[in-house]
């Protein structure tokens, strides 16, 4: 028997569910006009999660907490709102449910916006043995793992196993496998040897395993040049155009035949779309859910996808969008502003996407930036990374916070959060 999740009934309004509070859930839900709607939020997690930033809480730069906020404030004063914590399983398009793991949800409309996971194109025993970074508790694992080497260092039994332990291989040569190396290489600088003294720091080693031409091949070939020569500058060895080929600890073997002996290795190397069971083979493209220009679900009226897990392909886009925040907001508030206008019988807008520019940190005082035709790094690309980001973050305890935490940082060339904190089992998370 099916259970039904316990919502109160819509009334005369239309139901619209959205799966997935992330970027493009998130600014759906706040825009969509309550008073002709009903809105069904549901997430796997009771927050909204600010991924650009999961490194800073991976390399002790921020706490959680400053990057995530709880989706239940967000709509603190919303009458036709309501969040539900819980997992989607599938859709049932045919009668316009869909089956969570807290029961069966129905709705006029529905929104797909679950964005993606990691991707170990098909070597999943890397999922056991590297760390990924695709959620805040993923960044917290992280950060112990960092914290956790330089403990185990102190009582290396030999120089192997001292290398071992010093060696961070970071899988992935775009923002966030840019970011992260910078970030360690600022730790390694600056921060590490004031806390181990009796650590030799030339000994760390921080690999950066990047399979395409060149880094950061999103942006343009004069931002991936300057991001090279800055992270080789700060220690940072590169591996260019080389893919990992197997990790069997304590060994990753490299397409060039190297093989790199590491006990840290962080898997940032991709990502793949959440998909749901339920919908017919013809609705997918590239394991996306192919969209038209009014992010309708192919052969579904009522199904919508945005963002991530989202792929529209047209003459304005013909290789589709990239998969960054800018594409989510963007589907999402005219995805708002189209279902808002149909009481108002109002024609459908098209949607184009406005590329507002590419930004990446290298570490301390060296960002990268392609705004249009101007590009340039340095100082000033840094400091217009810090705002953006600032700016971006959602709730203002959270600006404020994060702003403090840099300013005391840059002044102090420190991160204040190197805490181990690990979980105790506890059964209250048990699954039944
Ligand atoms: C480490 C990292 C750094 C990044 N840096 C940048 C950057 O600097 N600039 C940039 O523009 N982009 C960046 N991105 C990409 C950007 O974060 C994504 O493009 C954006 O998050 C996509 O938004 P979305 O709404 O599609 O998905 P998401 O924001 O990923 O949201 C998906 C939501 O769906 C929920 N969910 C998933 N499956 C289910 C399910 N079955 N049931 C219920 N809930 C579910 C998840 O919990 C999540 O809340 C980065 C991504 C990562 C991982």
């Amino acid at each position: 028997m099916n259970y039904i999740a316990n919502i109160p009934e819509a009334g005369y309004k239309k139901r619209l569910v959205i799966i997935g509070g992330g970027f493009a859930g998130l600014e759906l839900a706040k825009k969509i006009d309550k008073k002709q709607y009903q809105v069904v939020l549901i997430d796997k997690n009771n927050y909204y999660q600010f991924q650009p930033l999961f490194y800073q809480v991976a390399t002790g730069g921020l706490e959680p907490s400053s990057i995530s906020y709880p989706h239940r404030k967000n709509f603190q004063r919303n009458k036709n709102f309501h969040f539900r914590m819980c997992e989607a399983q599938s859709v049932d398009p045919e009668k316009r449910i869909v089956k969570t793991n807290i029961g069966d949800i129905n709705y006029d409309h529905l929104v797909i916006s679950t964005g993606c996971d990691t991707n170990y194109f098909g070597n999943e025993s890397l999922k056991e043995t590297t760390f990924a970074l695709k959620s805040v508790s993923e960044s917290l694992l992280l950060r112990n793992r960092i914290l956790l080497s330089f403990e185990e260092a102190l009582s290396a039994k030999d120089e192997g196993e001292l290398k071992e332990i010093l060696s961070f291989v970071i899988v992935g040569g775009g923002a966030t496998g840019v970011e992260l190396a910078g970030s360690l290489a600022d730790m390694k600088k600056s921060i590490l040897p004031k806390d181990y003294p009796e650590i030799d720091f030339s000994k760390m080693e921080i690999h950066l395993v990047d399979a395409s031409p060149r880094l950061l091949f999103a942006m343009s070939e004069e931002a991936s040049a300057k991001a090279a020569k800055t992270l080789k500058k700060r220690g940072v060895i590169i591996h260019q155009d080389i893919s990992v080929k197997s990790f069997e600890k304590p060994y990753v073997e490299i397409s060039n035949g190297t093989k790199l002996r590491s006990r840290n290795v962080f898997w940032v190397a991709g990502v793949k779309p959440n998909s749901l069971a339920g919908l017919d083979e013809s609705a997918y493209n590239r394991g996306r859910l192919a969209v038209n220009e009014f992010n309708q679900v192919n052969g579904y009226e009522d199904i919508f996808a945005l963002g991530d897990t989202a792929l529209l392909i047209s003459d304005n886009s013909p290789k589709g969008h990239p998969q960054v925040a800018q594409v989510a907001l963007q589907m999402a508030n005219n995805l708002a502003k189209n279902l808002n206008n149909t009481i108002k019988a109002k024609e459908w807008e098209k949607f184009t996407y406005a590329d507002r520019g590419s930004l990446a940190t290298i570490g301390r005082n060296a960002a990268v930036a392609d705004l249009g035709k101007f590009r340039f790094g340095g100082r000033f690309a840094w400091w217009l990374w810090l705002w953006v980001h600032i700016l971006s973050i959602v709730g203002m305890r959270n600006k404020v916070s994060v702003f403090i935490d840099w300013v005391w940082s840059y002044l102090n060339y420190d991160v204040s959060l190197r805490l181990f904190i690990r979980p105790k089992f506890n059964k209250m998370y048990k699954e039944e």
